[in-house]
């Protein structure tokens, strides 16, 4: 350890640090575009020039090594100056073209330009024109004229991904960013080059030119894509989701996701095919009716049938507390048959995030009660007796589980079936009653991810079951449900419920004793029953996850 002292105040610090890092450390900012905690550093953008005693010229915070007894100044004379220096020459050829950048609201130089620059400009003559609308790959735009040369871009594709396809070519002021000659930006990462960019040079193919920033909210959220569950920040306007960019979680996914997760984890949520309201089979059709109604009717047939004729899919997609509740009400009715449906790929995973099992919630589903006690009464085994007639209902959880050939060609021999469905799917077709289920964008929700750790979810976007759950709060505990801006008021609601709560209310009617109101209380009663997630509380996971106590078997997924 070193002493150190910077602006006055002095500092115990590691000696391995650099001067940014042990400001960082302890609360102090000093401006940079190029250097990047999970970077290496290039030290180009010299924003971060500091003062040091005994050292003649200033030097950049970034690259330059605490050392006992170390005299720092953040904010003297000279470096304000310098400060200003670099700014001005930075902004010398950028278009300064704010009003149409999508990184407007979110751009490191509008903001240094409007924090440390003197705000004018001695540069007199024309900017360097460059490139304006370059497909760098098949999701990231390039404006050539933005960027700042930092190469931030250039170090992620090389050092995280170690896939090298971006370069520098040309010198000078006409530096341009570009691909290797022959090559496209397309690794499975290429998106985190924009949210890298600390200017909007970099813009996302899919959300460019959709929203302001200011116009939107950001809601914590976690990634469905695969059981890595990288955190997210969900963007909403108008109760519509309009892009994910990834959360730093130190534990899960740094700062990073992949393309797939980010572009595809949200799109069933905006979709045109969600289902709306409850439905049920008549003359043949799908067709909607109230919430009273489908319930009813699935509670009656169901309990037309014997135990041993029922069976039941909980869900990898679904939440632990959804699918704790449908191992409760299915003990509840002496069903034992209840498992779900893995959906493990051999084809996409790498050592950095991506993992082979789709689902974000296998571990969980396991460990809340989603599994037979013996190989007999697995989810292949339902599947068979479906085929022979002994199992006559099913009852499914938020699964398209009609995909799989195998189960579409014995759903059919059904005599009854009940679904949760966000969106229309394959297994509609084969539905008596499809309840209109929330997507994870629009409820409470707890996920155990390939490694168990648990990590909450939380409502971005609102349906009508929020207006009736939020209807006459007061305003202080409004926000405490993250009701505080206009999500809640604006855009299209659909009348969704959550699983958990759907299955709350099936329960009553079949004569169970437990009533949950809150996901938090479903959440704390698997907490204190089950040793696997001995410990934790609703409250504890907090906004980084926590782990569950496991054993190697608990969370090794069967395939
Ligand atoms: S495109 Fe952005 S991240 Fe890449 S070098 Fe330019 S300013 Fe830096
Ligand atoms: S690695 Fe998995 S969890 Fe992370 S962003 Fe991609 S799909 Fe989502």
């Amino acid at each position: 350890m070193v002493k150190i002292t910077i602006d006055e105040k002095q500092f115990e610090v590691e000696n391995n640090l650099t001067i940014i890092q042990a400001a960082r450390q302890n609360g102090i900012h000093i401006p940079h575009f190029c250097w990047h905690p999970k970077l290496s550093v290039s030290g180009n953008c010299r924003v971060c020039l500091v003062e040091v005693e005994k050292m003649p010229k200033l030097v950049i915070a970034c690259a330059t090594q605490v050392t006992d007894g170390m005299i720092i100044q953040t904010n003297s004379g000279r470096v304000v100056k310098a400060r200003n220096a670099v700014l001005e020459f930075i902004l010398i050829n950028h278009p300064l073209d704010c009003p149409i950048c999508d990184e407007a609201g979110e751009c490191k130089l509008q903001d240094y330009a409007y924090k440390y620059s003197v705000g004018e400009s001695r540069f007199e003559f024309d900017k360097v024109r460059k490139p304006k609308r370059v497909e760098l790959g098949p999701n990231v735009m390039l404006d050539t004229e933005r960027c700042i040369m930092c190469s931030r871009c250039i170090r992620f594709c090389d050092e995280i991904v170690n896939k090298p396809q971006l370069v520098f070519t040309q010198r000078g002021d006409h530096v341009e960013l570009t691909t290797f000659q022959g090559q496209k930006l397309d690794n499975d990462y290429s998106m985190n080059v924009i949210d890298l960019c600390p200017v909007g040079a970099l813009t996302s193919k899919d959300f460019r030119f959709k929203a302001r920033v200011w116009d939107m909210s950001a809601t914590d959220s976690v990634c469905v894509g695969c059981s890595r569950g990288c955190n997210t920040k969900m963007w909403v306007r108008n109760n519509e989701i309009l892009r994910l960019t990834p959360r730093f979680n130190s534990s899960v996914n740094q700062y990073w996701m992949c393309d797939h997760g980010r572009l595809n984890s949200f799109k069933n949520v905006n979709a045109a095919n969600r289902v709306n309201a409850p439905m049920f089979r008549k003359d043949g059709m799908l067709i909607d009716v109230g919430w009273d109604e489908a319930m009813a009717r699935a509670t009656s047939e169901l309990k037309s049938f014997k135990k041993n004729e029922i069976a039941a899919f909980g869900s990898a997609h679904s939440t632990n507390e959804d699918n704790y509740l449908l191992a409760k009400l299915m003990n509840h009715m002496g069903v034992h048959r209840i498992d779900f449906v893995p959906h493990i790929e051999d084809a996409k995973q790498d050592s950095l995030l991506i993992k082979a099992d789709k689902t974000p919630n296998s571990t969980g589903a396991r460990l809340v009660g989603i599994k037979s006690d013996t190989d007999e009464y697995s989810y292949r085994a339902i599947i068979d007796d479906i085929r022979n007639g002994k199992i006559k209902a099913l009852y499914v959880l938020d699964d398209d589980i009609a995909v799989v050939p195998e189960i579409a060609e014995v759903l059919p021999k059904l005599e009854f079936l009940v679904i949760h469905a966000s969106n229309e799917n394959q297994t509609m077709k084969y539905a008596d009653v499809v309840f209109a289920s929330s997507t994870y964008a629009e409820k409470h929700g707890t996920f155990t991810n390939f490694e168990g750790r648990v990590q909450k979810n939380k409502p971005a976007v609102s349906t009508l079951e929020h207006d009736r759950v939020l209807d006459g709060m007061p305003l202080s505990r409004l926000d405490r449900f993250g009701a505080h801006n206009d999500r809640w008021t604006k855009g299209i609601k659909r009348d969704t419920r959550a699983s958990w709560r759907i299955i709350n209310s099936i329960a009553a009617i079949l004569g169970a004793k437990w009533k949950y109101n809150k996901c938090e209380d479903v959440f704390n009663e698997i907490a204190s029953t089950n040793s696997s997630f001995y410990g934790l509380t609703y409250e504890n996971i907090g906004v980084t996850g926590a782990m569950i106590q496991k054993s190697q078997e608990q969370v090794t997924v069967r395939s």
